[in-house]
């Protein structure tokens, strides 16, 4: 067993624990039952370092809680993929892309997550059915792109991963590879010399990582994030917009700016899904328009991600922008700055016929004057005598 392996087996994985460690008056096992049992738990040790309190934003993401049993208007399959998983383990939604469900389990589990109806399920995402994504890839030339999921990747082991990319690379349309992990901030010590090496040889190999509190940025983690960088991974960050974790611009502004101090590029920040067991951490829209106008132009744009809403039942992402523009006609463009001052800018004065407005069999053909050419001038330039 590797020494990674060793560690995860020493986190919280039963409430039991969870008690003993946090004292049973603060958890009461009776009453949590029903929600782990519906979802299970794992805290590993990294993770319970940032625990520091009941209902702090690292407490509040994984420890289990009585409202993920309000359902109100949370659906089990919310972006539903399965409606677009044409084999089993994969989902086929936009054009040159699949998702690609390699691992049922993951490090820690967090109570919010979109896929809980299968993350921690052998038998819902199985290990023995790889062949089948393989032979679709291969059988779709279009795919360009393959986003290895789960659960985590980054829990199988370094000779099951190489093996996947081994017979990815073998596919000559896939061009990029993505890894999306939770790994850097639940067990950073996966992040071994030996995987290093080992992704180096697959390049490209992007990871897209997740995090949702500026406290998940520990040494260890940011260590960990190092290595992958110094690796050639290039790194993105998904993060999510969860009530009572990051709910306000502070902890948003820190967040983002942290991670492209730790060499990680702030990439989306996602609406909380409307997943049944999750619905507690939902926010307004609203709030999330103002955190994104709190950052674009108060930071560098390097840490705004775009704010997308997931769709619910598979529509895909849709980015949303809080309102810039006032308005735009055919003469000019108003809208307000990130101070919220107002600027106009002047629509160009193009030739008609490329004119947006009006089809170009309705406009006059604009002939330009051509000048008659100026004869050249003679050299002024006196000469060089000849030396020598
Ligand atoms: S790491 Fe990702 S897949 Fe695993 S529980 Fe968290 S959100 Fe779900």
């Amino acid at each position: 067993m590797s020494d990674w392996q060793q560690i995860l087996h020493t986190g919280i994985d039963t409430l039991d624990k969870l008690a003993a460690k946090f004292g049973p008056d603060v958890i009461d096992v009776d009453a949590l039952k029903p929600a782990f049992d519906n979802f299970q738990m794992r805290i590993t040790p990294n993770v319970l370092s940032q625990l520091k309190e009941v209902g702090d934003p690292i407490w509040n993401q994984y420890v289990p809680t009585v409202q993920e049993l309000d359902v109100v208007d949370g659906v089990i399959d919310s972006l539903d993929e399965d409606g677009d998983s044409p084999v089993p383990n994969i989902t086929h939604r936009y054009p040159d892309r699949v998702l690609f469900l390699v691992s049922p389990v993951c490090a820690s589990y967090c109570r919010f997550c979109t896929r809980r109806r299968k993350v921690g399920d052998p038998e819902k995402i199985p290990l023995n059915q790889y062949e089948s994504a393989f032979e679709y890839i291969r059988n779709h030339p279009e795919i360009r792109d393959v986003i290895m999921s789960g659960g985590d990747p980054m829990m199988l082991s370094d000779r099951r991963l190489e093996y996947i990319f081994q017979r990815l690379r073998e596919i000559p349309h896939v061009e990029i590879i993505r890894l999306g992990s939770r790994i850097t901030s639940h067990l950073p010590e996966r992040i071994t010399p030996e995987f290093c090496e080992m992704v180096k040889k697959y390049h490209p190999v992007y990871m897209n990582t997740h995090f949702n509190h500026p406290n998940e940025l520990t040494p260890a983690t940011v260590a960990a994030l190092g290595r992958l960088a110094d690796a050639g991974v290039p790194l993105g960050c998904q993060t999510v917009l969860l009530r009572g974790v990051n709910d306000n611009p502070e902890t948003m502004k820190e967040l983002m700016q942290k991670l492209l101090k730790a060499r990680v590029r702030p990439y989306y920040l996602y609406m909380a899904d409307q997943v049944a067991g999750g619905e507690h951490f939902r926010t307004m829209v609203e709030t999330g328009l103002e955190i994104v106008k709190a950052l674009r132009g108060w930071t560098s744009g390097l840490a705004v991600p775009h704010f997308c809403i997931d769709a619910p039942g598979g529509g895909g992402k849709v980015p949303l922008l809080p309102e810039y523009v006032e308005k735009i006609t055919e003469d000019e463009v108003i809208f307000r700055n990130y101070e919220g001052k107002r600027f106009t800018y002047k629509q160009p004065r193009l030739p008609a016929a490329a004119s947006a407005c009006g089809s170009a069999a309705e406009q006059e053909p604009v002939v330009l004057p051509i000048r008659a050419a100026k004869p050249r001038k003679k050299s002024v330039r006196p000469r060089r005598r000849k030396t020598g």
